[in-house]
């Protein structure tokens, strides 16, 4: 247990690699497995956090923007990185950094190709980003052929993998349609491929891809998110949360009925000698404001304290009422109790959104 007296993430490893065993469970021995780490590896931290993947046994690692490639780059770790959502501009930043880009149109790949050419490389590892049905990113049947078209001499560049995205892997309603993106993901990757003397890996399956598709789309590797950091779509039970925000209690108060608490008077006072506790965390550091005024109440010794007042910037304070509470001791906000899925409820967004939220200004402590 760690015993951090201010505030902080808490990133447990141990559930880490218990969320990673239960994802491995539904893949072959040999299928390779990328953990996507953007977004400050959805809060979790990029550098140590990725040395700890590392660590583990995954096999690749793959962020949105090139930057975060060059963090994982300056924290030592040798692993292949794919950058999804890498600009043109960047591709001699790619290649210095060793960062493997995701092309998605044949406009990227004849540029990647320029730039690879320029820099003099010989087959620097790409990937090829197929369209299936999400219409994000990603080339179509006619991009594949221009693709195609630009293949010979290519001898800067090798497609390390052809891949796509499933849009909605964890929907029941919609299995017709992911088989459907399943389907064309086969047939598009079999045109590329047939035209190429070598065999790229293929990889399709997002966390809840890997959870309900795995018999059928594994092939040569899946993409772990969302279910890394707790999030099943098929029993939450299973997985364990790996993130756990902690802030202490910097004062208690005693407020009568008549006074109000915090900015714009918005915590009413109405119960006599109202405990207050005024935390070391705000919405600069992820509690967003609409958790203010009782909707989220937090874990403070093993009881639930509702908000009162808004958040403020920095701070934010509980109503502690009947609660044995003093400075120094520590709060949970979001972890166990409440969870990831508790606060997406209240705020009516996803997990992802909450774990993405938690400020850089936050330090994460690894506790093994
Ligand atoms: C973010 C992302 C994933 C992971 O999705 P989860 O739902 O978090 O598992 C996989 N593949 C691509 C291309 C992504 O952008």
């Amino acid at each position: 247990m760690n015993k951090n007296k201010y505030t902080h993430l808490e990133i447990s490893v141990p559930n880490i690699r218990h969320n990673l065993r239960y994802f491995r469970s539904f893949l072959r021995e040999t299928t390779k497995l990328l953990v996507l780490v953007k977004a400050y590896g959805y809060g979790h931290g990029i550098g140590e956090f990725s040395r700890i993947l590392e660590d583990n046994g995954v096999d690749y690692l793959a962020v949105a923007f090139p930057g975060e490639g060059v963090a994982i780059r300056e924290a030592g770790i040798k692993l292949p990185i794919i950058v999804l959502s890498g600009g043109m501009e960047h591709y001699p930043l790619m290649i210095r950094n060793r960062l493997e880009p995701s092309l998605p149109c044949p406009e990227a790949f004849e540029r990647f190709m320029q730039e690879a050419v320029a820099m003099k490389q010989k087959d620097y590892p790409i990937h090829i980003k197929l369209d299936t049905g999400m219409h994000r990113l990603g080339a179509e049947e006619e991009d594949i052929q221009s693709i195609i078209e630009k293949l010979p001499g290519t001898g800067s560049i090798r497609i390390a993998s052809v891949f796509s995205h499933l849009a909605a892997s964890g929907e029941e309603k919609h299995d017709d349609f992911t088989r459907k993106q399943i389907a064309r993901f086969e047939s598009l990757s079999h045109m590329l491929m047939s035209h190429l003397d070598y065999k790229p890996m293929r990889h399709l399956l997002n966390s809840a891809g890997i959870e309900r598709f795995a018999p059928e789309a594994q092939f040569d590797m899946a993409r772990l998110g969302i279910g890394l950091y707790g999030m099943s779509y098929v029993d939450k039970n299973r997985l364990k949360p790996t993130a756990y925000l902690k802030a202490p209690v910097l004062q208690v108060k005693t407020v009568q009925p008549g006074e109000t608490v915090g900015y714009s008077r918005a915590g009413k006072v109405t119960a006599p000698d109202t405990r207050i506790a005024t935390l070391a965390i705000g919405y600069a550091d992820g509690v967003n404001r609409h958790l203010s005024n009782g909707k989220a109440s937090f874990s403070v010794k093993g009881h639930r304290a509702p908000t009162i007042g808004n958040v403020c910037m920095d701070m934010c304070m509980l109503d502690v009422t009947g609660i044995d509470v003093k400075p120094g001791d520590m709060v949970t906000v979001l972890g166990d109790d409440p969870t990831i899925f508790e606060l997406a409820d209240i705020l009516g967004t996803i997990p992802y959104e909450i774990l993405t939220s938690v400020a850089y200004r936050v330090p994460r402590i690894y506790t093994f």
